[in-house]
């Protein structure tokens, strides 16, 4: 079987460190076993993405060295597919539609309790729900071992479709994953929650579950993950072959003699062939 990876930005600013640490993790995984490396563009929450932030992201891919398979895929094209497979699940009694609100489920605990699972409220106006009868408390992960999550957060019956009308991200990378032919999904430790929740979507839906792999996370001094909410600084206006050398580091692998004398390019297939998984540090994150 093909492996086939991915990188899946949210094009709510421009790449910053913590996000190439994920994307050449994913890429050297990917092309270190002749698999392929698609992107795709998590571009399903408008107010929260920044204009121009999707096409900054693919240059910026492109100038660090990393090109990717195939078209790219935009989360904001597949409205459709994602409606039909909700659909589906809804006919099959799988969901249902709620009406809690943010600030009630917080004075009820902070876990959604199933308060709507019976009222069998028509669709209009409400969220839909994953009745979650059969949890997933734990997984393998390929770099971390065994990870268990907490028991309520994991049997909670998760969102795949808010009031406000928008998919959720546990619906929308879990179909298109599954329709990309993602054997492995290797990504930031900051996504090792809902994991277990897209696994139980995996299984409601009876398909294949693949492997997963989170890659430890970059954290600011002030250990604030690096996000683009924490203005982490964008990885485009810094030098491109030192930047790599450091991402390269942070996950733990071997560089060639004067990495600074080397092209991106070239710096990146050396990495290529001397990936090694073992050496990639297993604490959930780091500090840099
Ligand atoms: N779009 C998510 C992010 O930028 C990543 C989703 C994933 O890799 O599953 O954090």
């Amino acid at each position: 079987m093909t492996y086939i990876g991915r990188f899946a930005p949210s094009p709510s600013g421009p790449l910053h460190f913590g996000s190439l640490v994920a994307a050449v993790g994913s890429y050297l995984r990917a092309r270190s076993q002749a698999g392929q490396w698609l992107v795709r563009i998590e571009d399903l929450d408008p107010p929260r993405e920044q204009p121009g932030a999707a096409s900054g992201i693919l240059r910026t891919l492109e100038r660090y060295g990393l090109f990717w398979d195939g078209p790219v895929i935009y989360q904001s094209q597949r409205h459709a597919r994602y409606q039909a497979v909700l659909d589906d699940l809804y006919q099959q009694g799988k969901t249902y539609h709620c009406h809690c609100t943010r600030a009630q489920i917080h004075s009820s605990g902070g876990f959604y309790a199933g308060t709507c699972r019976e009222q069998h409220y028509p669709a209009e106006g409400a969220a839909v729900r994953l009745r979650v009868d059969t949890p997933t408390l734990s997984f393998h992960d390929q770099l971390l071992g065994l990870i268990e999550v907490e028991p309520r957060l994991a049997s909670e019956d998760f969102i795949l479709k808010r009031r406000d009308g928008l998919f959720a991200y546990n619906l929308a990378v879990v179909i298109d994953d599954a329709d990309s032919g993602i054997t492995e999904v290797v990504r930031g430790a900051d996504l090792l929650e809902p994991t277990v929740r897209q696994i139980t979507l995996y299984q409601q839906l009876g398909w294949k579950v693949p492997d997963w792999l989170h890659l430890p996370l970059a954290l600011q001094n002030n250990g604030l993950k690096l996000s683009k909410q924490n203005h982490a600084p964008a990885i485009d206006t810094l030098p491109v072959v030192e930047t790599l050398i450091q991402a390269l580091r942070f996950l733990g692998q071997a560089l060639p003699e004067q990495p600074e004398a080397m092209s991106a390019e070239s710096l990146l297939a050396w990495a290529v062939k001397h990936w090694q998984l073992a050496s990639v540090p297993t604490t959930a994150s780091i500090h840099i």
